[in-house]
């Protein structure tokens, strides 16, 4: 994987945008391979699909990329509001590469994956509508709430200039994918919701009483669930069941290798 851009296929263009985009691109179809099964050399779509822009031949899963020129905060700026709440309702919605790019040197510094699976409707932030003297007065646009995110949802392709081996980053999709069992968006929003509760322990090896902590924080978020903490213990078997954790006995967790975690636990720089 080269990660500096081929700055000649921009030549015909004028504005740094534009430069930027065609470039980033050329550099996702050429240089990158998909996360989901590895295969090298990334399909694009024709302009005029309104959501994924890339796709892999080999196991059709879809892509959105977004580039950055500035290092993540803790959101990203994405399109408009009610487009993103219809796509997170239908099968349609696509997985994301976030490619972040050194600006000067026209080189990638960075790339995460957020699968789809890690969307929800919680981590879309609805943004001010546009005043009237807009173009588009009224329009309301969106942001990612990326430390919405649990740790396991962010996978890094390229950190810091450091390409991680595709091989681990192949393994770390694969050890997500029971959220897709999930169905029903309000099931897989809670067991969102504790994988969470597990990243902000930051230990590998915890107790139910860890995560009870967050009873009265979860209560606020389910106002509608009075049994809050039946609630966690359901969402712990279902992740025991998955692979994501193992129960020690006497109240005690441990998350396995396949949590899908190769950074540090607070999830790290993203
Ligand atoms: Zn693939």
């Amino acid at each position: 994987m080269k990660l500096p851009f081929d700055v000649g296929i921009a030549a015909g263009y004028k504005s740094t945008p534009q430069k930027i985009r065609v470039m980033t691109e050329d550099w996702l179809a050429t240089q990158a391979y998909c996360p989901s099964c590895g295969h090298g050399g990334m399909s694009q779509y024709a302009n005029n699909r309104p959501v994924a822009d890339f796709f892999c031949p080999e196991c059709r899963e879809e892509y959105e990329l977004k580039g950055h020129g500035q290092r993540l905060g803790s959101r990203i700026v994405d399109g408009s509001y009610r487009t993103m709440l219809e796509r997170l309702q239908s099968s349609t919605n696509p997985n994301l590469f976030l490619l972040g790019y050194d600006v000067e040197r026209l080189t990638v510094r960075s790339m995460l994956v957020i699968p789809k699976h890690f969307f929800t409707v919680d981590i879309i932030e609805a943004r001010k509508p546009l005043g009237p003297a807009a173009r588009r007065a009224g329009w309301i646009g969106c942001n990612i709430r990326l430390d919405g995110i649990p740790v396991a949802g962010r996978i890094a392709l390229i950190r810091d200039g450091h390409v991680e081996p595709a091989s681990r980053v192949t393994a770390q999709w694969r050890k997500s994918l029971f959220l897709r069992e999930q169905v029903d968006l309000s099931a897989r929003k809670w067991l969102l919701s504790v994988m969470k509760c597990i990243d902000r322990v930051q230990r590998k090896t915890f107790t139910l009483a860890d995560i009870y902590r967050f009873e009265e924080e979860l209560a606020k978020e389910y106002p509608g669930n009075r049994h809050v903490r039946p609630k966690i213990r359901q969402q712990l078997q279902f992740l025991r069941d998955r692979g994501y954790l193992l129960f020690r006995g006497g109240g005690i967790y441990e998350l396995t290798d396949n949590s899908g975690r190769d950074g540090p636990l607070d999830g790290g720089a993203f």
